[in-house]
């Protein structure tokens, strides 16, 4: 177990997260998470728990990714903590480090490619206009260009 106690003071610089130290583990966020309701392994008062503790492997864990970030527990939080942004700083955080799970890797590289979350071929099309619907495009480049990273990784793949 990795605890490094300036984690919260950190985490508390990031635009989002300036409120944690507020939390006073009441619970309210919990009670009313859509996602804790079907599972309860997941808990955003032992998310923000452990970044209080300083238990940094919060950030090679799943359960940061299984927020669907629907602003319940931060619009209820009595403290004013920021719970919904706090996942999501400490996502990017999460990133920076290397610890992107394989699925959300896949859809980011689907978004940058495809502008969409799943890639739709000429196939897909065909299927669509057989059942009277509007073809869609396929691809857009605009997107990719919000992307970066994946620019120059397609640009490389180019050159080869
Ligand atoms: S609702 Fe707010 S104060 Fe209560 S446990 Fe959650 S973050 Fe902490
Ligand atoms: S924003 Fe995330 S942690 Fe908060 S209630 Fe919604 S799913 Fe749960």
């Amino acid at each position: 177990m990795s605890r490094k106690p300036d984690f919260k003071y950190i985490l508390s610089q990031i635009h989002g997260a300036e409120n944690l130290l507020n939390c006073y583990a009441c619970g309210t966020c919990t009670a009313g998470c859509p996602v804790r309701a079907l599972d309860e392994r997941y808990n955003p008062r032992k998310i923000i728990r452990m970044v209080i503790l300083g238990r940094t492997e919060i950030l090679a864990g799943d359960e940061i990714w299984l927020c669907t970030s629907c602003y319940t527990c931060q619009e209820r939080c009595p403290q004013d903590v920021k719970i919904t942004d706090l996942i999501v700083a400490l996502r990017n955080l999460a990133v920076a480090e290397g610890h992107l799970p394989p699925g959300i890797a896949m859809q980011s590289k689907f978004v940058a490619e495809f502008g969409r979350l799943y890639e739709l071929s000429d196939f897909d099309n065909k299927k669509r206009e057989k059942l009277g619907l509007p073809v869609l495009q396929i691809s857009f480049k605009e997107v990719a260009q919000v992307f970066p990273e994946h620019s120059k990784s397609k640009d490389k793949e180019t050159e080869k």
